[in-house]
């Protein structure tokens, strides 16, 4: 076969050489041990939790080396596209602080010399290699139609054997240039497929940079490489992407480590340095119907997606700060004994990512998400409260603006001081949290163990005992001391030993106060919540307890 004439059949159209492209796409000026990493989705417009791991994970690698990161966005399975996939993908990562250098910013704009960053623009480079291939004799063309691939399926299947097209399988593989020529002049649609040079017996070595050595037998599938509309398939693009566009590690989901031989044979036979791989586990969570566990779905669970974050109002520190500890175990570690640091001063590390995959924890990202907002100053949470109630909750934007002062007060209690209050754990959690600040509470949680009457006579007596201009210091003493004149004991540890005595404790009758003034059990200190209302409503709300306990 004169591969050189059946390139020119297939390719006529290329005039360009692989080399060409090697010299428009030189290899970048960086630093001694810089990685060129990069984030690769579909242009789904979803973006997976799974996904910002990655993508987060790829630019901390080009960050620690002072590399690069860059998006590429891989349109080659158009059934997967929606319109404004691109914008999705692109706001998903900026709304969690994950800096391009280079790739997609938007559906149409690119930053960057090594584009174009969407394959389907990358056409010419990718058919270039096909010819190259073709004249090296490492790639033919395949006419065989779904019928016929089914049907060879079927065979396999019965004789138990691998399934693929492959050795005696690989029914093109052998078509003289006479027939391929006939039937190309004929319109019949074919595949490019690679001719494996791979053989059965053989087996392939790689380090992953996260899953330690791997082995595995060698490839030997005629995979295709140009679907019939001339678009690579991901195994082809990827070796032509990452090569040209100077990747050093390739970080991606460890679905693909089963098509690593592919790959890696693809990048031997097109003369290219290989890449490292870093291939990364799933990320899980505890199964509730089964015990067990699996992946986080994007149908079952919510929070697999990364809008979910931004719409309920993760602050991005604290998502990114979650996904650490969940990327290097050793992350909470060093977060403790260096709790001021910056987390860019942590030594991530791939190799101590998880190999297993890791497990994925709400709870833990409150507490993270808690913690962190705890350090905000009241200006911040009320700024950034604001901005999160101006995209998802419009009336309490309104609310926050009308009435900033009060809301900035609200943000102060117990806050600033050295034990702040924990129990923000995203933005959305202030609309629940001020209630009873902007209305009158409409449901009370009363103590179960007083009677209306008890209570009543507990608030009415409080009404002359607060003064306006008592400090807290002086309050608490205060509501002691009238619990012990009517009849409650002045710590809950006198009332455990003689409960007969009492008809209660003073956190009773705390209690009590509290459940008047904001309608809950629990809320932050009591005589900071009745300072920011004012003795006005203070009074208002105590006069329409006792009405509401008649
Ligand atoms: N488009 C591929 C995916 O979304 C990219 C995998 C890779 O990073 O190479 O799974």
């Amino acid at each position: 076969m004169d591969n050189k004439k059946l390139a020119e059949l297939l390719f006529a159209h290329i005039t360009k050489s692989g080399e060409d492209f090697i010299i428009k796409y030189p290899k970048r000026n960086l630093p001694e041990g810089a990685k060129v990493t990069r984030f690769a989705p579909s242009p789904t417009g979803f973006l997976h939790i799974g996904g910002l791991f990655a993508a987060f994970v790829s630019e901390r690698a080009a960050r620690k080396t002072d590399g690069v990161f860059f998006l590429r966005i891989e349109d080659t399975d158009k059934k997967r596209e929606v319109e404004n996939g691109v914008t999705g993908i692109v706001q998903g990562l900026q709304n969690f602080g994950i800096r391009i250098d280079e790739g997609m910013l938007t559906e149409t704009e690119s930053l960057g010399d090594y584009g174009p960053y969407t394959q389907s623009q990358r056409k010419e480079i990718y058919q270039t290699f096909c010819k190259e291939l073709v004249e090296k004799g490492y790639a033919y063309p395949c006419f065989c139609t779904a019928e016929e691939l089914d049907e060879i399926r079927k065979k396999q299947e019965e004789n138990k054997l691998n399934p693929g097209y492959y050795g005696e399988f690989a029914k093109c593989r052998d078509l003289t240039y006479e027939e391929i020529e006939e039937k190309v002049k004929a319109g019949m649609p074919y595949v490019l497929r690679l001719k494996s040079p791979g053989s059965p017996d053989a087996r392939i070595k790689f380090c992953d940079e996260i899953k330690g050595e791997i082995e595995m037998p060698e490839n030997i599938q005629d995979i295709v490489l140009l679907k019939t509309d001339g678009i690579p398939t991901y195994h082809f693009a990827h070796a032509i992407d990452d090569h040209i566009m100077g990747t050093t590690d390739v970080i991606r989901g460890d679905e693909w480590i089963s098509s690593a031989p592919i790959h890696l044979q693809l990048f031997d036979i097109l003369g290219f340095e290989k890449p490292r791989f870093a291939h990364i586990s799933p990320i899980m969570k505890e199964d509730e119907e089964t015990g067990g566990k699996r992946k986080l779905s994007k149908r079952k669970d919510p929070e697999a997606a990364v809008t979910y974050y931004h719409e309920v109002g993760y602050p991005k520190e604290a998502v990114l700060e979650y996904l650490l500890t969940i990327a290097n175990s050793n992350y909470e570690e060093w977060r403790m004994a260096n709790p001021d640091a910056d987390s860019d001063d942590f030594d991530f590390k791939l190799s101590n990512m998880s190999k297993a995959g890791a497990l994925f924890d709400l709870m833990k990202l409150n507490d993270i998400s808690k913690n962190y907002i705890s350090t905000l100053t009241k200006e911040d949470v009320y700024e950034r409260t604001l901005d999160w109630a101006e995209a998802f909750c419009p009336e309490f934007a309104n609310l926050l603006k009308e009435k900033k002062d009060y809301a900035v007060r609200i943000f102060g209690i117990e806050r600033g001081n050295e034990k702040p209050r924990k129990d923000i754990a995203k933005w959305q959690d202030t609309v629940s949290y001020t209630k009873y600040f902007f209305e009158v509470p409409t449901q009370y949680e009363w103590p179960e163990n007083l009677s209306n009457a008890d209570m009543t006579e507990i608030l009415n007596t409080y009404k002359d005992v607060y003064s306006k201009d008592e400090t807290a210091e002086e309050w608490f003493p205060k509501v002691r001391d009238m619990a012990e004149s009517l009849g409650y004991a002045k710590a809950p540890k006198m009332y455990k030993k003689d409960p007969d005595s009492f008809k209660g404790h003073v956190g009773d009758v705390a209690s009590v106060i509290r459940v008047a003034v904001t309608g809950r059990k629990n809320t932050p200190d009591l005589y900071e919540i009745i300072n920011t209302l004012g003795y006005d409503e203070f009074l208002a709300r105590i006069d329409k307890a006792i009405e509401l306990l008649k």
